[in-house]
């Protein structure tokens, strides 16, 4: 909804959740991400708090674009959605999003489809046309009121994928009214299924109401998607639940912002629709991308840049690095014993700093403020680390283990994400060192010390290349 509600699910503990997830056509880009990453935050928010959520997030494997594809790649519907719904589970794994319980796909729910379809006709909230199905928008009383529509004012409607007229157009019998079943059509090929209602195939609301209907009965607790979903897909998806089910629909709406890049909206033309492995090409980068959205305010816009991934990039090394500190000094110090208490100081500074994560997340999921007391722990503890007990440590310690189960930031990628040209690994500072006094020593003309640096740098297991204008490039040697 547009106001901050309290959270109230049906059966507590249960939680249950459903996202509108990727349709599988092509590699998933950084906006939809964004949607993927805000769902992830708000499920480790609430199984923190101690609900038990139940995660469904469809797969469309079916729409025009899917259509166009195979069209043009000649191959077939399942051939290419397994293929992008396997990049976008990898995808999913690289940003540490934890799995939804199901994801389910449109095509395994035809039947479920056609009943809803069914049921919607016998009471005269949908219609048959030529061989396709539509929902009568004038029957239902409270359309519009999730996007705040002004029915009355509305002109035009176009049909689900991007408004170019169709035969749709002509058939609907107002232009609010939308496809639930689409009449077989030559340009189909051989995508389409035979069912009571004739040939053809689901349209692309219907398959989220059925699915929430199989999984969750006539309503569901929570229901998440990108804020470009509100209208139509939500608004269709309440209508014709409602119609069938004469309950209300869903009890809670998390609608999240846009991303823009370099502050343009994203688009093929421009050539801006960024993907996850197109765009980041280290463990790191895509850690920084994932902590760039899941610290911003998830209803705003978010403006994606070099810069921005940079200065993220920077706060998690700076967080990597204080967590490495604190692992080191538990090492060093071993475990505390029982009788170790830590010092009221630490117990203070990581108490305040747990309670504001608390209260942050539960305004609204403000994980900018929840992020920053995550600062404030490591600018604090980080001065007094040489002088902190084994238990004082243990305590920062589980400190930021909390944080991670809430943000989830620090985390190791899988090693396959990146294939074979991994991450190389950095190169040590001796060698550093004497590239540095190599290239004073040629800067000097002093090329018997160079030489004899270059030895030494190839006996360590390095090679060091000259370039022209620019620094040396350094590589290991392969063993
Ligand atoms: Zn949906």
């Amino acid at each position: 909804s547009r106001s901050k509600e309290p959270f109230s699910p049906e059966c507590p503990p249960k939680v249950s959740f459903y996202s509108c997830g990727p349709t599988v056509y092509d590699f998933a880009h950084i906006g939809n991400f964004r949607a993927f990453l805000t769902y992830d935050v708000l499920k480790r928010w609430l199984t923190f708090l101690g609900f038990d959520v139940e995660h469904v997030c469809n797969l469309t494997d079916i729409d025009d674009k899917i259509i166009a594809r195979i069209a043009r790649d000649g191959v077939s519907l399942q051939e290419l959605t397994d293929k992008y719904a396997a990049a976008f589970f990898e995808d999913l794994d690289a940003l540490n999003v934890m799995p939804a319980d199901a994801y389910p796909r449109a095509t395994e729910y035809i039947g479920p489809i056609e009943d809803m379809v069914k049921s919607l006709l016998s009471s005269s909230a949908a219609y048959e046309e030529n061989g396709s199905y539509y929902f009568d928008v004038s029957k239902s009383a409270k359309y519009g009121r999730l996007a705040r529509l002004d029915i009355e004012g509305m002109q035009d409607g176009a049909s689900e994928g991007g408004g170019m007229s169709s035969s749709e157009d002509f058939e609907k019998r107002s232009p609010r009214d939308f496809a639930l079943w689409k009449a077989y059509k030559p340009q189909d090929g051989d995508v389409s299924w035979t069912t009571s209602l004739g040939k053809g195939r689901p349209g692309w609301h219907i398959e989220c109401s059925a699915m929430i209907r199989e999984f969750f009965g006539d309503s569901v607790d929570l229901h998440a998607g990108g804020i470009d979903l509100v209208f139509p897909h939500h608004e269709n998806e309440i209508a014709q639940s409602e119609a069938v089910t004469g309950k209300q629909f869903c009890r809670h709406w998390v609608h999240n912002g846009f991303v823009n890049v370099n502050n343009e909206k994203m688009s093929k033309s421009k050539g801006n629709f960024l993907t996850l492995r197109g765009t980041f090409k280290t463990p790191l980068e895509v850690r920084a991308f994932r902590y760039f959205v899941v610290t911003s305010q998830y209803r705003m816009p978010l403006n994606f840049s070099p810069e921005a991934l940079a200065a993220s990039k920077s706060a998690l090394q700076r967080l990597d690095r204080f967590r490495t500190a604190v692992f080191e000094a538990a090492v060093s110090l071993g475990p505390a014993s029982s009788e170790d208490a830590p010092s009221p100081e630490i117990q203070a500074l990581v108490e305040s700093c747990l309670d504001n994560l608390q209260v942050a997340m539960n305004d609204d999921l403000n994980t900018p403020r929840a992020s920053a007391s995550l600062f404030t722990l490591m600018k604090k503890a980080q001065p007094q680390l040489p002088d902190l007990t084994a238990a004082d440590i243990a305590l920062v310690s589980s400190a930021l283990d909390t944080f991670n189960r809430v943000l989830g930031v620090f985390y190791d990628l899988p090693l396959s994400y990146f294939g074979s040209d991994e991450e190389p690994a950095p190169v040590p500072p001796h060698i550093l060192e004497l590239v540095h006094l190599r290239a004073e020593a040629k800067d000097k003309k002093d090329w018997a010390t160079a030489d004899q640096l270059r030895d030494d740098i190839t006996a360590a297991g390095y090679a060091v290349k000259d370039v022209k204008g620019g620094d040396p490039v350094i590589s290991k040697l392969e063993d």
